[in-house]
């Protein structure tokens, strides 16, 4: 088997902003981009020549654009980062995971060249906004369509049956480094379902590993091929449950639509 034949999505930051930034969520937290790790941030040469590097490992899932940012905020630039990787890979799938509060028919062009669109909503006012661009065809062509929910809206119970829908809720993450270790043994699959690259190319074991305690490198300083094995390695250190901080997690791995 081939290294990266079973990573389900590698994602990109597009951005280092936030629309929504919400105290719970890390983006806040000024210790997410350590200074020994802010280097130059992506662009899309180093993109594509990563994902070049993935595919020769086997990788055939989904590239997506966000760890933390709001990827809409960026539309400009992943419009043009999705067209240049088409040109050299035009089988690619892309997916966009959104708060949608930037949702807009301004956009549709850019949101079809999309496989698979979750949206999660924090606010009733959200869903008033998100829930009639969907029903006016925003997201046609689309071949999946979920809706992830922080509360127990009707909506989940009558929605069309071409909507994925999921109950989450904003979690604890955010403290995840000043926790003290639970004795609980903690296996995990998460780093394979999700590569997870920053804004300024540090790779990360997961999305609870925000700062970087478990070092993996960084796509525009190292070569591809060695972080592709660095993050395998790690990926099998948490499928044992050895990295110090899964002892923390009360991992998101259920929560996770994407
Ligand atoms: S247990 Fe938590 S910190 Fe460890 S790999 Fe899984 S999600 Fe990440």
């Amino acid at each position: 088997m081939q290294l990266l034949e079973q990573l389900g999505t590698i994602s990109f930051e597009i951005g280092s902003g936030c629309n929504y930034a919400h105290s719970f969520c890390p983006i806040t937290d000024p210790l997410r981009y350590p200074p020994e790790e802010l280097a130059t941030p992506l662009d899309k040469t180093v993109v594509g020549d990563f994902l070049k590097a993935a595919r020769e490992n086997g990788f055939k899932g989904h590239v997506g654009w966000n760890i933390y940012c709001e990827p809409l905020l960026y539309a400009e630039r992943m419009a043009d980062w999705i067209s240049f990787i088409l040109v050299s890979s035009p089988d690619t799938k892309f997916s966009l995971l959104t708060n949608g509060r930037l949702l807009d028919f301004k956009h549709k062009s850019l949101l079809q060249k999309f496989n698979k669109i979750c949206i999660t909503l924090y606010s009733r006012d959200d869903e008033k906004r998100v829930i009639p661009l969907l029903e006016s065809g925003l997201l046609e062509g689309v071949s999946e369509v979920v809706l992830g929910y922080t509360w127990l809206s009707e909506y989940l119970l009558r929605h069309p049956s071409n909507i994925g829908t999921f109950l989450t809720s904003p979690d604890e993450r955010i403290r995840v480094y000043d926790v003290p270790p639970s004795q609980i043994y903690t296996p995990c699959a998460r780093p394979m379902h999700d590569m997870e690259i920053n804004y300024y190319g540090n790779v990360r074991m997961c999305c609870i590993d925000y700062r970087g305690s478990m070092k993996i490198g960084n796509i525009c300083r190292d070569p591809a091929q060695i972080v592709i094995e660095s993050f395998i390695k790690t990926a099998q250190e948490a499928a044992k449950g050895t990295p110090p901080i899964c002892s923390k997690c009360k991992s998101l791995w259920s929560n996770c639509a994407m």
